[in-house]
């Protein structure tokens, strides 16, 4: 349990405080990142709001030197290119978040099944400061 709510900016909210949060089915059980009110696998409204783990396995990944303008606003290139995986959360849902801290220069090198933790990045200055989820080895 937690006191955050179903607001779709609280995932963000939370994210600032360094919390992961989710949704979790009273009916089937079921997480959900973000936080889903109505579950999407068996429609239920009861939905509690957790505050998850923040621990994962490495599903997928992909290194990124062609970045999106977002992204490359932040710095990365094709001379400094970032790693975005899948991560299954030890709740069970899957995520997609930037992975840092691995070595990206040697990619064939990475694990599949690599535990990870959750951390933050924060990007953007004043009103345009933004938190986002990422992950790192743990
Ligand atoms: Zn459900």
């Amino acid at each position: 349990m937690s006191d955050y709510t179903m607001n779709s900016k609280e995932f963000f909210n939370a994210l600032a405080e360094g919390d992961l949060i989710g949704s979790h089915c009273q009916e089937c059980g079921a997480y959900f990142v973000p936080q889903r009110r109505i579950c999407p696998k068996c429609h239920s409204e009861k939905s509690e709001i957790v505050t998850l783990s923040g621990k994962g396995k490495l599903a997928a990944y992909t290194v990124i030197s062609v970045p999106p303008v977002s992204m490359a606003e932040a710095g990365y290139n094709a001379g400094n290119p970032y790693c975005v995986g899948i991560v299954t959360l030890a709740e069970g849902p899957r995520i997609s978040a930037q992975i840092v801290d691995l070595d990206i220069s040697r990619p064939e090198d990475i694990a599949i099944g690599t535990d990870l933790e959750m951390t933050t990045i924060t990007r953007g200055e004043g009103e345009e400061r933004k938190t986002f989820l990422a992950f790192k080895p743990a």
